[in-house]
Formats: C-alpha cells, structure tokens, sequence
C-alpha cells in the first residue's frame, strides 16, 4: 500500500480499518480507538442522514486527522 502524507491531504482508513470503526461506533459510541495510532476518535455532529435515513457523522482522530464516516444506525 502507498500513501501519501503530504499536508492538506486527507488521511483515510483502509476499507477494513473504517469497518471496524463503524462497528466500534454502532455498539458504543464512545471511545473509539484509532487503528492507525491508537488514539482517542470522536464522533462529530451528523454530516447526513436524518429523518428515516440513520445520521451521518464523521469520527475523526485529533492526534494523526485520519478521519472515516460512521453510521450511528445498525
Ligand atoms: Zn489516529
């Protein structure tokens, strides 16, 4: 796998480390462990979603900005 690390880029997860995020989020949403550096996630306001449709929200990591969209619903 290649990855660039340049600023301003946006650091995205595997597809297999984003599963295990949106299912770490789906059971409990709090401390969600970052699989890149083992850091604290936090789950930002909906980005999408609403009404019959589950919210969307972005659970973004403050210490490597790796950032993946979660949904709150199963
Ligand atoms: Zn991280």
């Amino acid at each position: 796998m290649s990855e660039k690390d340049e600023s301003g880029t946006p650091i995205t997860f595997s597809k297999e480390e984003a599963s295990r995020i949106r299912e770490a989020f789906a059971k409990h949403s709090e401390h969600l462990i970052c699989p890149r550096c083992g850091g604290a996630m936090k789950a930002g306001g909906p980005v999408a979603g609403g009404g019959s449709i589950a919210p969307v929200h972005e659970i973004r990591c403050d210490a490597c900005a790796a950032s993946v969209l979660a949904s709150a619903g199963r």
